[in-house]
């Protein structure tokens, strides 16, 4: 039964692995009778979120053998700490976060939440303790209501509004010809990429899970779009443990670390201005991209 609540912003993520790994249908029926690529261990226990820290404990993974894409990775989240990931693409940022996940498994070194490895808990368990805020969000052919309570289902439409309101969504839901019962999804209204990612926080302000991800949007959004959405995830992330995949350096200033990935590798880890003191990769990127702005 559990199965069926798997957050629909998994779907996302399961959505882009099968679009970039499949060529063809014949592939997709190959891929669908291969073996699961991660199982539960039997009698999995539940995961118990004491107050939500994870740790990466030399952690290794690949996709194929030949080619080693996260190498002996170890940091910790301390409980409601903000931890960013950043590195040039393609270093290995989303994949550490499909790790946290249980999409795949590490090959070698151990995840842990509050202590527990993830590998011995049941997914369902893992899964519901993390928030996924994707770059890309999916969304049912309902209204935006129904889109957002998907959250936490049983959510009155109380809950639903403070949500939106916390979201910033308030102004835009306003504007739409039947408010928020006006029909999203591929037949109906269609949202920008700001639009939907607000759509994911609030659904993720409603689930309140102890640990939240939140992936950046690559593409650039106006700086109005991004401004709301920060604010969105300053009143969302506020307390809870939570790891962000930045694109720009100028939305992590704040973290309480960040980690800079190089192919595959922990290259540098410390805060904004400890990164900045080292004068390395981090500090590169940042004048980098203050140049760009
Ligand atoms: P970006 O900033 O561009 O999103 P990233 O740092 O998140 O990049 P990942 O998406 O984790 O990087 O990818 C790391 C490496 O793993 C890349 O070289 C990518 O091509 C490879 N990779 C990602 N997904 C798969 C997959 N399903 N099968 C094989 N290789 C993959």
């Amino acid at each position: 039964m559990m199965q069926l609540f798997m957050p629909l912003n998994f779907l996302g993520f399961v959505y882009r692995e099968m679009k970039g790994s499949l060529a063809n249908i014949d592939e997709m029926f190959g891929l669908l009778t291969k073996q699961p690529k991660v199982v539960e261990v039997e009698q999995a226990a539940t995961l118990n979120i004491i107050d939500g820290a994870v740790s990466f404990n030399d952690v290794s993974f690949h996709y194929h053998p030949d080619r080693p894409i996260l190498k002996g990775i170890s940091f910790s989240v301390a409980p409601g700490q903000k931890v960013a990931v950043v590195g040039e693409s393609g270093a290995g940022k989303s994949t550490l976060m499909k790790l946290l996940f249980r999409f795949y498994d590490a090959n070698s070194g151990e995840i842990c939440i509050d202590e527990q490895p993830i590998a011995k808990v049941s997914l369902a368990s893992l899964r519901a303790a993390i928030g996924i805020v994707p770059q890309d969000t999916v969304l049912f052919n309902d209204s935006i209501l129904e889109n957002i309570r998907y959250g936490r289902p049983d959510a009155s439409d109380e809950e639903v509004a403070e949500a939106i309101k916390l979201a910033h969504l308030s102004t835009f839901i306003a504007q739409l010809p039947q408010g928020w019962d006006t029909t999203v999804g591929e037949r109906g209204l269609k949202l920008s990429g700001g639009e939907k990612q607000r759509v994911a926080i609030a659904r993720t302000i409603l689930k309140r899970p102890p640990i939240l991800v939140f992936d950046e949007a690559t593409s650039s959004l106006d700086s109005q779009s991004e401004q709301a959405i920060l604010s969105a995830m300053a009143n969302v992330t506020k307390g809870h443990t939570s790891l962000v995949i930045a694109h720009r350096l100028s939305t992590i200033q704040d973290a309480d670390k960040i980690i800079v990935l190089q192919q595959g590798e922990v290259a540098e880890q410390g805060t904004h201005q400890q990164l900045l003191a080292a004068n390395g990769i981090y500090s590169r990127m940042w004048q980098i991209q203050q140049q760009e702005e």
